[in-house]
């Protein structure tokens, strides 16, 4: 990516050479008439992260970030104003019928050999970084009784057995009155499923039922070869007690005592950095999202598919109008066609909710500087580096392969993250601009800022700063190879995220777009 850049104050970045705008790099800003290092004047002032003409733009020409149409001027821009949100005629989404398809596939870069990680291998041939009991339910109904049961297994139980990393219920609003007889059912269903697969879990986890619920447990476990298992001792249904809630909790704390001893015996062994997966997603993004934290994270992708690994991008509408970059970037006609098949669904979803894609960016995107989901998609996609796509996964599907996938979900944080943990994945990275103290209990979630002003402030939540890429101190290499180090060290349990150290543990929210009865 070409890069111009002013090292001295004040400071803009410019990100292709075709742009006619550039971002504001400086904290607070910059005033009207500050003259920037090449001369040029700003004639208002301009928050940081927000868009800077660098030359006249008349009514109706193209405004270009990335070297990409990000709208058309509503009105004529000076050279040195402020393009903002209400300038900008956003421009139609790529039609879907009519995309490029495997015409720019990367070809593969050399592989990376040598690198590894101390994990812990599952009979199903995954591997985990945590060694974690996870304790799964069919319905809402049994979350506070076993919310109760972990604490105290927390508690009393959990010390005795030093190599286990902790006891997580997989508690969700699903498994009441759910239509059976609807296809998109099938989403929140195996994501409840998958979720249990987990390589985090090392295939011990148990379930709580009720007893009445229409989601049954032999359709969360029921899949052949997931090592979990139906029978007691894994399963226990609250239905079944005859003797109230004393009688529950010493069940699940019974059960689990006996996963627990089995978990315990445990030990991480070298693995090949070809058995990580995984996640990356943004929040709280901001314009230098694309400028600094994702193309980071997109260096450190490369590095990773050349290693073997599997790393899955997200997030449909932070995708879809960027949809001709990706199918011309798919390996062969079934990953297009798949990529294809899965936006068409978001779109005829957002249209059954009478929505569009203008519902995102947010506002707290729009004062970050992101004028439209154009801007944001262009800076969201970056994170997926330049390796050919290789798969695609529906939302709550298992990763298969290796490789870059894109995986289909909502861009809603938890609902990202919950169906990138049904996907497999055992490692997440989270960019932020704007700030946000997301994470997950079930895999430790590295955050990276996208601006040193935001690390500053939160340095107790911010593991990596990309920032330092646009003040000049690092560059987009220097910080992705950290970044490739950091996962290595995390996913070996000898480095810690912020997340993991504050036990902050965001809910799993299921994506269901199927009604409820
Ligand atoms: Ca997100």
């Amino acid at each position: 990516m070409p890069l111009t850049q002013y090292t001295e104050n004040p400071r803009y970045l410019r990100l292709h050479e075709a742009d006619n705008v550039a971002v504001i790099v400086n904290d607070g800003g910059v005033a009207a008439g500050t003259v920037f290092g090449d001369g040029l004047r700003v004639c208002d002032s301009i928050p940081q992260a927000h868009k800077v003409a660098l030359r006249a733009i008349g009514e109706g020409e193209a405004v270009l970030r990335y070297g990409q149409v990000i709208g058309t001027a509503r009105r004529a821009i000076p050279e040195g104003g402020w393009v903002q949100e209400s300038d900008l005629v956003m421009p139609t989404p790529p039609a879907l019928d009519a995309l490029p398809r495997c015409t720019e596939v990367p070809p593969d870069a050399p592989p990376l050999e040598g690198y590894t990680f101390e994990g812990y291998r599952n009979a199903d041939g995954s591997v985990g970084t945590r060694n974690l009991l996870g304790i799964t339910t069919t319905v809402q109904c049994v979350a506070g009784v076993l919310d109760h049961a972990v604490q105290r297994i927390r508690d009393e139980i959990l010390p005795r057995y030093p190599n286990v990393d902790g006891v997580i219920a997989l508690s969700h609003d699903f498994g009441c009155g759910v239509a059976f007889d609807t296809p998109d059912v099938q989403i929140p269903i195996r994501t409840v499923r998958n979720l249990a697969r987990n390589p985090n879990l090392g295939g011990q986890a148990l379930v709580i039922g009720l007893g009445c619920e229409m989601l049954q447990p032999a359709q969360v476990i029921a899949e052949q070869g997931s090592g979990l298992q139906l029978q007691d001792p894994w399963l226990y249904r609250l239905q079944d007690a005859q003797h109230g809630f004393a009688e529950m909790i010493e069940r699940i704390m019974a059960l689990a005592e006996r996963r627990l001893a089995e978990l315990d015996r445990r030990r991480r062994e070298t693995c090949p950095a070809s058995a990580l997966v995984l996640g990356m997603q943004c929040g709280g993004s901001d314009a230098f999202s694309g400028i600094t934290a994702n193309p980071a994270l997109g260096f450190a992708s490369d590095l990773l598919v050349r290693a073997g690994a599997t790393v899955m991008f997200s997030e449909v509408t932070e995708v879809r109008d960027a949809a001709h970059l990706l199918t011309a970037r798919a390996k062969d006609e079934e990953v297009a066609e798949a990529l294809i098949r899965e936006m068409d669904w978001y779109d005829r979803y957002l249209e059954r909710g009478h929505s569009d894609r203008s519902a995102n960016p947010s506002p707290g995107n729009k004062a970050g500087g992101l004028s439209n989901i154009v801007e944001k998609t262009l800076g969201a996609t970056v994170k997926s580096g330049h390796s050919a796509i290789s798969g695609v996964i529906g939302p709550g599907e298992r990763a298969e392969r290796k490789g870059l996938l894109f995986c289909a979900t909502p861009a809603g944080d938890f609902v990202c993250g919950t169906l990138q943990l049904a996907a497999g994945m055992n490692l997440h990275v989270f960019t932020t601009g704007r700030g946000t103290p997301y994470g997950l209990a079930m895999v430790p979630v590295v955050k990276v800022s996208t601006r040193t002003e935001l690390a500053r402030r939160w340095p107790d939540l911010i593991d990596v700063d990309a920032g330092r890429i646009a003040s000049g101190e690092s560059n987009v290499e220097e910080v992705g190879w950290e970044l490739f180090r950091f996962y290595l060290d995390v996913a070996s349990g000898c480095k810690k995220t912020w997340t993991e150290v504050h036990r902050i543990h965001n809910s799993l929210a299921l994506f269901n777009p199927a009604p409820l009865t």
